[in-house]
């Protein structure tokens, strides 16, 4: 009786629509919402009668965003099967790790990654290709095309899937310690796609339908949260990116019309260092997550284009991306804010040290609790119990305030802080400071380690073409604007600053730079 068993079954009741559900940006081929809904049911009953996936069963899907990612993604789940994905750009030791992790029973892949796939798992393969040439692995046993033209045995008993059940194993980034297995539920992604549908008020019906451009990785919670809401919420067109490439993007943009899109700050940056404006089309929203946005860029961008907002949108793969957002130009305007907290949500403010709530306004570790909250980290029940306590509160690791009207303002990651001498620095306030400078357009600021100060700030800095900034410039720079003890020490030039797909800085990778010179 209830019509919300599993993510699926809001596709199930879309299928007489008439509008496209799918758009391979690469190639113009288009998939209906009764064509993708067809595919998905192929798949599934394939899945269980040619390759026995049963409810619970992991399945792993290694793949850039393509239009096979919603269709397979879909179809396990709506078998009650657990969906997890990996970075495609991950080592091949990287994904062994994962893999010896999350024991999947089968494995979707392309096949220039099949390689990458441990040689010591015996898994079957499913190809997400046409079809097979001499010499592919051994392990592959069907390729995508052949399950999904198989014939839909409609009348097959499909396990029931309850909103408890296990949707999606999707793995953290890794930005600061180890990534884990983020295990979340059906009810997890339904509620996920009801606040992000309610917020950006994307529901159907009112208006035109939307038309989103999926660029943001689709193994990541970000891209799994643009193409469900798109497909299952919103009813909307989803024009698939298999990669960012500026131009490649624009040219999507105006050829298929899009109004909605979601993006990651390092993107917005570049649209702003643009010499013109680009020619954006009918595009409306901008969405930024994954990473703070600054002030300079949310102004700026304003300026350069003025047609399009800005939402922001805060959340954990932890939290099935759901946290805070902005709905409106108006939100953004509080510069500096991820927004109001998501519908649904609880939040206190948290001194770490104590424990202790702490008031309106005062900086502490924002704890969140909501229907989006994880079940905990697969097979890990320390890491778990050190999250999320027995009242599903999740800590979530960010140094946050609230304001007096609810609007929440990151400031950093408390993995992050850097300690000098028993004092704590937050490197993206200094961050941001440097991106104030006009000869700066990019930087990073990272824990030197020091024997007499335990730490300190170290910038890493990309100067405007033609810049003779000195290191000491920028020292000065920004030691007119901030207390003595978060002063910049020591600072290197660089040409770009490394980030992963979700827009966060690599840090680790600039530690390791820094520190391997000592
Ligand atoms: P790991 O926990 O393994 O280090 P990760 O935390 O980098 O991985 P994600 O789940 O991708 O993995 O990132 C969540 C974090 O991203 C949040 O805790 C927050 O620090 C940051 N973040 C996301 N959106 C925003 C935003 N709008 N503003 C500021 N920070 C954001």
């Amino acid at each position: 009786s209830d019509p919300h068993l599993d993510v699926t079954t809001f596709l199930s009741s879309r299928r007489h629509s008439g509008t496209t559900a799918l758009i391979d940006a690469a190639t113009g081929r288009r998939v209906s919402f009764p064509a993708l809904w067809r595919s998905v049911a192929a798949l599934a009953s394939a899945l269980s009668s040619r390759l026995s996936v049963r409810k619970g069963d992991v399945v792993l899907l290694l793949s850039p965003n393509s239009l096979h990612f919603p269709v397979v993604s879909l179809a396990v789940m709506s078998l009650g099967a657990v969906l997890t994905t990996t970075n495609p750009l991950n080592t091949p030791q990287e994904i062994a790790k994962q893999i010896s992790d999350s024991d999947p029973i089968l494995a979707f892949v392309i096949r220039p990654l099949v390689g990458k796939l441990p040689r010591d798992r015996d898994f079957p393969i499913v190809l997400l290709e046409d079809c097979r040439i001499a010499g592919d692995d051994a392990r592959i046993r069907y390729t995508i095309e052949e399950l999904t033209a198989m014939e839909p045995d409609l009348r097959r008993r499909r396990e029931p899937v309850s909103q408890d059940d296990t949707a999606t194993l999707l793995y953290s980034s890794g930005t600061t310690g180890t990534s884990k297995g983020v295990v979340a539920t059906h009810r997890n992604l339904i509620s996920m796609v009801q606040i992000i549908l309610n917020r950006f008020k994307l529901e159907e019906g009112g208006g035109e339908p939307e038309t989103f451009i999926c660029t943001v990785p689709m193994f990541h919670v970000y891209g799994l949260a643009a193409f469900a809401t798109g497909l299952l919420g919103s009813g909307s067109t989803v024009v698939i990116l298999s990669k960012f490439e500026m131009g490649e993007m624009i040219r999507a943009i105006r050829e298929y019309g899009a109004t909605y899109l979601p993006l990651v700050p390092p993107i917005l940056v570049a649209m702003l260092n643009q010499a013109a404006p680009l020619p954006l089309g009918r595009l409306r929203r901008v969405l930024s997550g994954g990473a703070p946005l600054g002030r300079e860029v949310i102004e700026g961008f304003r300026e350069k284009y003025p047609a399009v907002e800005i939402l922001q949108g805060y959340g954990l793969t932890e939290s099935t991306g759901i946290g805070a957002s902005t709905d409106s130009a108006e939100e953004s305007r509080r510069f500096g804010t991820a927004g109001l907290l998501s519908p649904n949500t609880e939040a206190r403010i948290v001194d770490p040290d104590t424990g202790v709530s702490l008031p309106v306004k005062r900086t502490g570790e924002l704890w969140i609790r909501g229907p989006y909250v994880m079940k905990g980290y697969f097979k890990n029940p320390e890491a778990t119990s050190s999250t999320l306590d027995s009242e599903g509160w999740l800590r979530t690791g960010d140094i946050c305030y609230i304001d007096e009207d609810g609007f929440l303002f990151v400031v950093d990651r408390l993995k992050e802080l850097i300690k000098y001498k028993g004092y704590q620095v937050p490197p993206a306030e200094l961050e941001a400071l440097l991106l104030s400078h006009p000869e700066i357009t990019d930087a990073a600021v990272i824990p030197f380690p020091d024997r007499e100060v335990g730490q300190f700030p170290m910038a890493y800095v990309v100067r405007k073409a033609g810049s003779h900034l000195s290191e000491t410039g920028v020292m000065e720079f920004v030691a007119k604007q901030v207390a003595p003890y978060k002063r910049i020490r020591k600072v290197a030039f660089v040409s770009a600053i490394p980030k992963n797909p979700s827009g966060k800085i690599l840090r680790k990778d600039l530690i390791k730079l820094a520190t391997s010179k000592l």
